[in-house]
């Protein structure tokens, strides 16, 4: 029986877990702390440190995690990222024999160069690919990069769990709504996240079928999206990723 869970750290990072009441893996440790506590209280060993990207806010942990427990840490291959013992690139997979997990390692460029995301056992890790109703930043790569990257996310399956490291879904749908106000999913979708965050619950894991519905940043194969690409670029039939590109703009310059 495997138990997944999402560890607060910093300001909005989340720190994903999966564990069997013996062993645990970790997705993007960005600090230590959060995850020695639970793993302490939970007696826990930590056998594989899975990394997405470069970000100090993923990487932090990995020093003092690895000197504690000696677990393997997989990463992309970046000179920042430190403690790594296994480098990956996209088509690679990874196994954790003590958890019985395997994940394939889908290159996903975009918010940097070496950006991976890892799928297995119907979850996605996508680090600060793709946010509830959001997506990261380009803050290395351009958009038809990016949309190449959220092209290979949406050819998972629609029940796909998506596991992002960042809780930024609220504030995401309050700009979704400057696109797509009358969308039913996306206010149907407030109203539930809205609730969540009252309560001091995450909002993730999403699935792809809702990402799909609500999220503007994964519709830019959608006549709505191009439609706005359209007016906001005031050039006619967009490329899709044109139309990331110009959801992406309006996304960097909106200050709600
Ligand atoms: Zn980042
Ligand atoms: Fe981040």
């Amino acid at each position: 029986m495997l138990t997944l869970i999402s560890l607060p750290a910093f300001d909005d990072n989340y720190i994903w877990v999966w564990h069997d009441g013996r062993h645990a893996v970790a997705v993007d440790p960005g600090a230590p702390e959060p995850l020695i506590d639970f793993l302490e209280a939970n007696r826990l060993a930590l056998t594989a440190i899975l990394i997405t990207h470069h970000h100090r806010d993923h990487t932090g942990g990995n020093t003092p995690l690895r000197q504690r427990y000696g677990c393997a840490v997989h990463a992309p291959a970046h000179p920042l990222i430190p403690a790594v013992t296994h480098t990956v690139r996209g088509g690679d997979s990874v196994d954790i024999a003590e958890l019985g997990l395997h994940f394939d390692v889908l290159a996903t460029p975009g918010h940097t160069l070496d950006h991976v995301s890892y799928v297995g056992h119907g979850h996605l890790f996508c680090g600060d690919t793709v946010f509830g109703c959001g997506c990261g930043k380009l803050s290395e790569g351009d958009a038809a990069m990016m949309a190449s990257s959220l092209d290979a996310i949406l050819s998972l399956p629609d029940a796909t769990r998506v596991c992002c490291a960042h809780e930024y879904t609220l504030s995401n749908i309050d700009f979704a709504k400057t696109l797509d106000g009358d969308n039913p999913a996306l206010l149907e979708r407030e109203r539930t996240d809205r609730a969540l965050r009252a309560q001091g619950r995450p909002t993730l894991p999403s699935t792809l079928a809702l990402e799909k519905a609500t999220n503007p940043f994964l519709r830019f194969h959608d006549p709505a999206m191009a439609a706005f690409a359209a007016r906001y670029l005031n050039r006619n039939h967009p490329t899709p990723a044109e139309v990331f590109g110009a959801v992406r703009a309006a996304r960097d310059a909106w200050h709600g």
